[in-house]
């Protein structure tokens, strides 16, 4: 499953040339009985099977440390894209991929493991949440996307969500783009989108949008801060 959809496009480009890399390590290596178990019924009973605290180990111990190490799990903390570009900022990353019913708790007990999960519903393993992960940190890393600023004005960067895009032809099914996009006139542009972004995140969002205002009236120079970097 490594790399897959990140083997192509600009994060393949990127990985042929070493912007990145990638390694998999195939935890059933690590199991110790002739049938190569990674599982096992889960205590309690219940449906399903548990992966082994004891082959994870062995198989996170096999690689090299000085890394931050990332479980994939439902019970994590909600990704967030103040994290992301922590990861995308550090030395890589340990991730763990569950499959099943999930992982021995006492796995996360014996080992410094950051909990992370991609949002609320059940994927059937980890993977596709690493791939996740991953895909939103190689785009934050120097010279994988184009220009180094388009990064920055994303949603979320801000604390909001990004404005509404449009691109030709300028009539469609009867629908123009804004008059304001098309004035070239950048201050008024820079209003209307700010404004946009606002209303949007209001609407759409109002668990941002609080997090936003709160961050704001408790610090007017990170507001201004923000504002500036608005402007980029
Ligand atoms: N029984 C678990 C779900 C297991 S899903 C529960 O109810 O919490 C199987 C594996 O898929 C998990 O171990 C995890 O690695 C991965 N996975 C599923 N949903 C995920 C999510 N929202 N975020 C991150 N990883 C997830």
């Amino acid at each position: 499953m490594f790399p897959g959809p990140l083997g192509i496009s600009l994060a393949g480009r990127g990985l042929r040339v070493g912007l990145w890399s990638i390694e998999a390590v195939q935890i059933r290596d690590f199991a110790t009985d002739k049938h190569r178990s990674v599982d096992d019924t889960p205590a309690g009973g219940g449906a399903g099977m548990v992966m082994r605290a004891d082959v994870i180990a062995s198989a996170l111990d096999s690689v090299a440390p000085g890394r931050p190490i990332l479980a994939m799990t439902p019970r994590g903390k909600p990704l967030a894209q103040d994290r992301v570009r922590q990861l995308a900022e550090g030395p890589g990353a340990i991730i763990l991929c569950g499959r099943f019913e999930g992982i021995d708790e006492r796995l996360f007990e014996a080992r410094e493991i950051e909990q992370v999960s991609i949002g609320d519903y059940i994927l059937s393993g980890g993977e596709m949440a690493a791939l996740t992960l991953l895909d939103a940190c190689i785009r934050l890393i120097p010279g994988v996307m184009g220009a180094p600023s388009s990064g920055m004005d994303e949603s979320f960067e801000t604390g909001l969500l990004e404005y509404p895009q449009y691109t030709r032809p300028v009539e469609w099914e009867g629908r123009t783009i804004p008059e304001v996009l098309r004035s070239g006139d950048h201050a008024k542009i820079e209003a209307w989108r700010r404004q946009r972004a606002e209303i949007d995140t209001r609407s759409r969002r109002p668990d941002l949008w609080e997090r936003h205002e709160g961050a704001r009236i408790q610090s007017p120079s990170g507001a201004r801060r923000r504002k500036q970097d608005d402007t980029k």
